[in-house]
């Protein structure tokens, strides 16, 4: 039996997960593609390239060369450049496509939630007055709160950002989820947290902080997602394993036809 030759573009969850699955199914032969911005990304179970391809032509000409037969995008919800390259690309080399978004947060009748575009409306919604801001939203996006050097900051990333961006003000946490309620409650707590602010993100790993922020009451600043590209859409890896089992199928009809 041929197998299915498949790129995963990566960097989540999702990623992680249908690699796994893939990994141990003859059907397949998949590959993870990362960006290669964490500096110790989680071990994958099938082989991984680490690094960009060079735009939309660049993953154009790896889809060709090395006869990828489906792509599938578990890209994280905000990685919009990533995405809009990879629906140009498999519409140029007639490969098929899929991506995996995972639902976004929505808030309850508790929450207490301001939702803005993006990073700079979300530095002007914590306002003039100084506050305690608890800061989540990557370390690549910090410089409008270097802008708004009257807060004091608390910064998690899975990295630390370089310390030239910070705002001077600034505690910086490196940790990586999942994380759990109650160690959200106590950091809040500790830090004397007025505020939270994070990308709509979704998912479950780093959710316990929005339910932390209801439980006292604060203020979140939600970073809405920037709009994606049409394409075919699934909400998770089990979703897109079923897609890829119809491909797979399809390509052996294919084959017995000709
Ligand atoms: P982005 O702005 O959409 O992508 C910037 C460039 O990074 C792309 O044009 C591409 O370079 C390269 N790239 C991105 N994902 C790649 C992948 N899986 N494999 C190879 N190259 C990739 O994305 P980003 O926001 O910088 O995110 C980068 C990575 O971090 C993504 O894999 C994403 O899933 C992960 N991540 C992002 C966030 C977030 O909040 N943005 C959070 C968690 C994880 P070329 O044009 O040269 O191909």
């Amino acid at each position: 039996m041929s197998r299915l030759k498949v790129l995963i573009l990566g960097g989540t969850t999702e990623a992680t997960e249908l690699a796994r699955r893939l990994a141990g199914d003859d059907r397949f032969d998949a590959q993870l593609s990362l960006a290669g911005v964490t500096r110790a990304p989680r071990a994958a179970a099938v082989p991984t390239r680490i690094g960009g391809f060079g735009g939309a032509e660049g993953l154009r000409r790896y889809l060709t060369d090395n006869r990828i037969a489906a792509l599938v995008d578990a890209t994280h919800p905000f990685a919009a450049v990533m995405s809009g390259n990879a629906v140009t690309a498999a519409a140029a080399a007639g490969v098929p496509h899929l991506a995996i978004v995972r639902p976004p947060w929505q808030a309850g009748p508790d929450d207490r939630w301001r939702p803005v575009a993006d990073m700079a409306a979300a530095a002007a919604a914590l306002g003039s007055a100084p506050r305690r801001v608890f800061l989540t939203v990557g370390r690549k996006e910090l410089a409008p709160f270097a802008a708004a050097p009257q807060h004091r900051y608390l910064i998690r990333s899975v990295d630390p950002p370089p310390s030239d961006l910070l705002p001077p003000d600034t505690e910086v946490i490196a940790a990586r989820g999942p994380f759990a309620e109650g160690d959200e409650l106590e950091l809040i707590d500790r830090h004397a947290i007025e505020v939270l602010v994070t990308k709509n993100s979704g998912g479950s790993a780093t959710a316990a902080k929005l339910a932390a922020a209801r439980t006292r009451g604060i203020p979140v600043v939600m970073v809405e997602r920037p709009p994606r590209p049409a394409a075919d859409t699934v909400a998770d890896a089990d979703a897109a394993l079923d897609w890829l089992v119809a491909r797979h199928h399809d390509a052996a009809s294919t084959r017995r036809e000709v």
